[in-house]
């Protein structure tokens, strides 16, 4: 039998991953569970630290992952196709990065061995957001914490 290969994402393309190698390429940081704006004329994207109502905050966890796309309409879940064109999903998203031929970070649970490294690196929403229930007005919350 062949040996998995622990270093895939260097090898493979997006388009031959399979599903737990897709899974595995999510470092959790759940900046993509942030409310953003738009700047419609510019595509300029403005990152809150309000996030999506079933996200756990302490654990950067989806509390529903399973249902995520019917209870949450604007859920998104990267495809191929939505990495054609990926420039609102944060730079550090590893599916972005790859799909620009960008290498992982250093604090990628992948390249570190550690899932910790995406908290210690500043790169997890644990902890620093506030749930979307909690808000009215989502302008009075953009941040720069987030590229
Ligand atoms: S931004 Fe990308 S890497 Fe981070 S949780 Fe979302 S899909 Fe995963
Ligand atoms: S439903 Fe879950 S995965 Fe989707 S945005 Fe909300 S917390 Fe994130």
């Amino acid at each position: 039998m062949t040996k998995p290969d622990p270093e895939f994402w260097k090898r493979q393309s997006l388009d031959t991953l399979n599903p737990a190698q897709w899974e595995a390429l999510c470092d959790g940081c759940a900046k993509c569970c942030l409310h953003r704006l738009e700047n419609s004329q510019t595509n300029e994207i403005y990152y809150t630290n309000v996030c999506c109502r079933f996200l756990n905050i302490d654990e950067c966890r989806c509390t529903d992952y399973l249902d995520r796309t019917t209870r949450a309409p604007d859920c998104v879940t990267v495809t191929l196709d939505i990495l054609k064109d990926p420039y609102w999903l944060p730079s550090t998203c590893a599916y972005r990065l790859l799909a620009e031929g960008q290498p992982l970070p250093w604090w990628h649970p992948l390249v570190s061995g550690d899932p910790e490294t995406v908290v210690l690196s500043g790169n997890s929403v644990s902890g620093r957001v506030i749930n979307e229930l909690e808000v009215e007005n989502l302008e009075h919350y953009l941040i720069d914490w987030i590229s």
